[in-house]
Formats: C-alpha cells, structure tokens, sequence
C-alpha cells in the first residue's frame, strides 16, 4: 500500500509515469508497505502467461528475496528507481522516505536491493549510478544501504505512520512493522552479512 499523500504523475516523455508527493512527508515515513492484496506470482504462474501479460507483469512487479515475483496494486507499482533514491528498503517489503519530502518531489526507489524483472541500462543521472542494473552491488553499496536502513528506521520511529495501519499478522516482515508501530529500536538484519529471506521475513529465530 502507497502512502495516501502520493499520487501518479507524468514525470517527463523519456522517464514516463512516476508517483510524487502530494504533501509535505517527513523523513522516515513509510511510503509504501507490500500488503496482503498485493499479488504473488510464482515462477511457474508467470511462465504460464501469454507474452502481452508477462510483459506487464514484469514491467510492474519486484522480485522478492524468495523469488516470487510481487505485483503491488495500487501505484505503488510505478515508483520508478533511482541509483539515489528517495526512499530506502527495509528487507524488500518496506519503502521509508530517507528525506523530507515536500509537494512534487519525486519517490524513487532503488531496483537493485530487490532484484528487478527486466535488467535495463540505468540513466537516472545520480553521481553514483551503477549504470548496469545486471551489475551485483558492490560492497560498498551494501553497507551504504545498511547504514541508511538503520538511520529511516530510528526517524520511522518519530513519526505518523498512516501506512502501518494496513498491516496484517503474519505477513512478511510483521516483526518489523509491529515494532515500528510500537516505536521500539531494534536491529536490523543487514545485507552486507547476506541477511536471507527468513531474516527480514520472520526475524531472528529467538524472538
Ligand atoms: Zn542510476
């Protein structure tokens, strides 16, 4: 689910449909959250499409960390990337403003945390474009998204959450959310350590 003080807005001819800001957002607010009416299609469900359809489904879904294919439903499904984004990743399920956002600004995400559908060349023109989407992330940019992850996190912590209202138990990443929501610090699992699905997922097995 997209924040509700978003919307979908001609960016330019060559970038097409992107969303904005419709008000002033503070950093650290969730922007958007995967939820249980976002669909979920297995590898096999998406072999089994006509090509008009896998098309689609490739141009708007993300790949999450356990290989599904995540076809969000509302526009938060056209949050283009940036290699400098607007929004950080928490475990892939998760998208935190990591600025001030005011009217207009655009929210970018970054494809490269999930793993994108179609690989393309990027063009976003940030100083540190990784160009390649096929390119892995260097190590760099792993412990860049760390740092970042924990510092959205700490300011979600301090802010209205309208978003965390759509959340469900037992979906992926509940753990997180519900101490989001309950403004409790924790600690993230990290992706430069190579956190699994289950980690961001479910959390450490002890709690
Ligand atoms: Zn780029």
């Amino acid at each position: 689910m997209i924040h509700p003080d978003t919307r979908l807005q001609l960016i330019d001819d060559r970038i097409g449909n992107g969303v904005v800001a419709a008000r002033h957002i503070p950093k650290g607010t969730v922007i958007w959250m995967r939820d249980a009416l976002d669909q979920v299609f297995e590898r096999e469900r998406l072999a089994a499409l006509p090509p008009t359809l896998r098309f689609h489904l490739e141009l708007y879904s993300y790949v999450d960390l356990d290989g599904t294919l995540i076809l969000p439903w509302d526009h938060g499904r056209q949050v283009n990337h940036s290699c400098e984004p607007t929004t950080t990743t928490i475990g892939n399920f998760l998208e935190v403003a990591n600025r001030d956002l005011a009217p207009g600004d655009e929210i970018t995400c970054e494809y490269g945390i999930g793993f994108f559908t179609i690989p393309f060349d990027c063009t976003c023109g940030a100083p540190r474009c990784r160009r390649d989407s096929r390119a892995m992330p260097s190590e760099a940019d792993f412990r860049r998204w760390d740092a970042e992850a924990a510092d959205v996190y700490a300011h979600a912590l301090t802010v209205d959450q309208p978003v965390l209202a759509s959340m469900t138990e037992g979906q992926p990443g509940a753990w997180i959310l519900k101490a989001m929501r309950e403004r409790r610090p924790i600690t993230l699992p990290s992706w430069v350590k190579g956190a699994t699905a289950a980690d961001w997922h479910d959390g450490p097995s002890d709690s």
